[in-house]
């Protein structure tokens, strides 16, 4: 007997074993996929990436053989085969270093999560009703095709909308491709907690419309101000790394951490000091610091980055200690003290974001904050490599470039929501979900559920049923990300440019697709523009094209062709233009500039800000 009728005969009895003990008829072995490089017992690690935010942490997927509950054609059934069991970081990667955050850890979950979809669904009721029943993909896309073509047709196609989630991968230029070959507008993108104010306060202050990259291991001095960086904003993993050394990696050199916010945080809690500040006047507060370091460092007053602030080039003069003191409630004397200490242990950092970043005053803050920074950074000694940085953009060819900072942004929602409730001429008549809920995470005021209900055709690619993808018509749900090729450009987190790639860690456990292949394939269907703009036939072929031209520039990877490229960069989980994920600082330059890369030409002067009252504006009844 040889290795492989060993494991198809022990497969099949062990399943007719369970079969037999669960006493559940519907269930049946359907198939036995055998996998060559799976030995029974014995576990490989699979690279992978997270998807559970968008920091894009690399992963390691433990893969096992084992039996799951799977659905083949509407019919549910048992099924031998490679099963993701753990997940871990992956060590070579440039942002998490081997490391991940507990949510990263639970991402098996959306693998084998009972609500998952199993099968494209169409709605057999009113719309919102949740009465929806299974169809087979053929039906599907026909469905689908057929009110895109009639869009053509009717010479609509600007009335086609994509509403999505922020996206940093080629899914995202695929959804832009298909977009602007069909003749519609560019995707409105959304998120809950978007830093669409501090990607524009960087893009002022240092020319980089982007989210910023810190190197904590070699900080003496870090100010929060409400940021949230253990917890979950920006990249947590690569920030914990980073605090990590700061605190206890440097024998005899623990950095000190203070917190500035008006509510405890799970981060604030770690702190050595924690202010509390009134809310919406984090900004002045940093001034308040300036102010006292101008006075020492007198040349700080023509830095750059300060003169969006108004009063700076005069040394603050409305930002002394009492006058702050009034303004956050933080004391004068504690003013004082926390800035003769950033002042006695460069190099300093602060970062921002959060609640500082959601009111009247969030520009202000931001602008502060970066200032503050600015300032702090000529305090270290000269030739130091800087502390805050900005991941460089890896080398792609510019068609497959993901948008900048590609935020999610409220204001271009709701000005979608009132084309289609005020029946305006460019209103979507088709909208297509991808990854968003804005039903559920925007404020009844914005009206997004009326607009969907008043839209002719909703279709979502989403994985589960949620308020948003309750209202539509048409459910074409997408693999897992531990099913599907998964990969993306990390905003921030690596001081080196960096892509995370890895192809499907398991087989898809239900009769689930791709979205980059449904729209392929909706794309070939209706021909003409569409099938030339996008002339891949699956989504890898696509990625192979953005992606093997990295072979050209220097990095993690040696090969001598395309392919052999291609097959390092999948087994690698990436490609990184360092073979060091963690490369020393080069004296004398900020490391995410190591290559060259200039800071982007920064948006027309803004006037100076000077802090606003902020006003109350809810029911004194109700919130007293
Ligand atoms: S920080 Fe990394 S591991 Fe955690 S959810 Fe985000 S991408 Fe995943």
């Amino acid at each position: 007997m040889d290795r492989r009728d060993f494991i198809r005969i022990s497969a099949i009895t062990g399943a007719t074993a369970t079969l037999d003990c669960c006493g559940q008829p519907e269930r049946q072995l359907i198939r036995f996929i055998p996998e060559e490089d799976l030995v029974p017992g014995v576990a490989t690690w699979k690279p992978g990436v997270c998807t559970l935010c968008s920091a894009g942490c690399g992963l390691s997927v433990r893969v096992m053989p084992g039996e799951a509950e799977v659905v083949r054609k509407r019919e549910v059934g048992l099924i031998q085969m490679g099963l993701a069991k753990k997940l871990e970081g992956n060590p070579a990667h440039p942002v998490n270093r081997g490391k991940l955050c507990p949510r990263g850890q639970a991402g098996v979950q959306s693998l084998y999560h009972p609500d998952r979809f199993r099968t494209p669904l169409k709605l057999n009721g009113p719309r919102g009703s949740g009465n929806f029943v299974q169809i087979d993909w053929s039906e599907a896309l026909e469905i689908l095709t057929a009110q895109l073509a009639a869009l053509r047709k009717g010479d609509e196609a600007s009335s086609l909308t994509f509403l999505t989630r922020p996206m940093r991968d080629q899914r995202g230029v695929l959804i832009e491709r298909f977009l602007q070959a069909f003749g519609a507008p560019p995707a409105v993108t959304f998120e809950l907690f978007d830093d669409a104010v501090l990607r524009r306060a960087n893009a002022l202050s240092f020319g980089h419309a982007q989210l910023p990259t810190f190197d904590l291991g070699r900080v003496n001095y870090l100010l929060s101000f409400g940021s949230d960086f253990l917890g979950t904003w920006n990249s947590p993993v690569a920030q914990a790394i980073g605090y990590g050394k700061m605190r206890q990696g440097r024998p005899g050199r623990r950095g000190k951490f203070v917190q500035v916010e008006s509510r405890m945080s799970l981060t604030g809690a770690s702190a050595d000091e924690w202010i509390p500040c009134r809310i919406g006047h984090e900004g002045a507060l940093a001034l308040g610091f300036a102010h006292e370091l101008i006075t020492r460092f007198p040349a700080a007053k023509t830095l750059a980055a300060g003169r969006l602030i108004a009063g700076w080039s005069e040394g603050l003069p409305d930002y002394q200690p009492a006058n702050v003191e009034k303004l956050t409630s933080v004391p004068s004397s504690t003013i004082t003290r926390l800035a003769g200490e950033i002042a006695d242990n460069p190099p300093a950092l602060a970062l921002v974001s959060g609640a500082p970043l959601a009111g009247t005053n969030a520009l202000y803050n931001a602008l502060s904050v970066n200032a503050l920074n600015a300032l702090m950074s000529l305090l270290k000694p000269a030739g130091e490599p800087g502390v805050l940085e900005f991941t460089p953009n890896a080398p792609l060819a510019a068609e497959f470039l993901p948008k900048s900072g590609a935020a999610g942004c409220l204001a271009a929602l709701e000005a979608l929501v009132q084309e289609i409730l005020l029946d305006q001429p460019r209103a979507p008549k088709v909208v297509l979900l991808y990854g968003a809920n804005p039903v559920f995470s925007t404020p009844a005021k914005s009206q997004v559920r009326a607009a969907l209900e008043k839209v002719h055709f909703v279709a979502s690619f989403d994985s589960f049923l949620d308020e948003t993808s309750l209202l539509a018509d048409l459910i074409l749900p997408d693999h897992s990300p531990l099913e599907s090729w998964v990969e993306g450009i990390p905003e921030s987190g690596a001081s080196v440019e960096t892509v995370s790639l890895a192809p499907p860690a398991v087989h898809p456990l239900h009769d689930t697709r791709a979205m980059p292949d449904v729209l392929l394939d909706v794309a070939h269907r209706l021909g003409g523009e569409l099938a030339t703009a996008l002339p891949w036939k699956t989504f890898d072929e696509m990625l192979k094209s953005a992606y093997t031209p990295l072979l050209k520039t220097s990095g993690s990877i040696a090969a001598n062709s395309e392919d052999d490229f291609w097959e390092k960069m999948q087994a690698q989980g990436g490609w990184w233009s360092q073979a060091d994920p963690d490369p020393p600082p080069r004296r004398g330059a900020p490391r995410g500039r190591a290559k060259g890369v200039a800071p982007e030409a920064r948006p027309a002067f803004h006037a100076p800000l000077s802090l606003a009252i902020p006003e109350f504006d809810g029911s004194e009844s109700e919130f007293p």
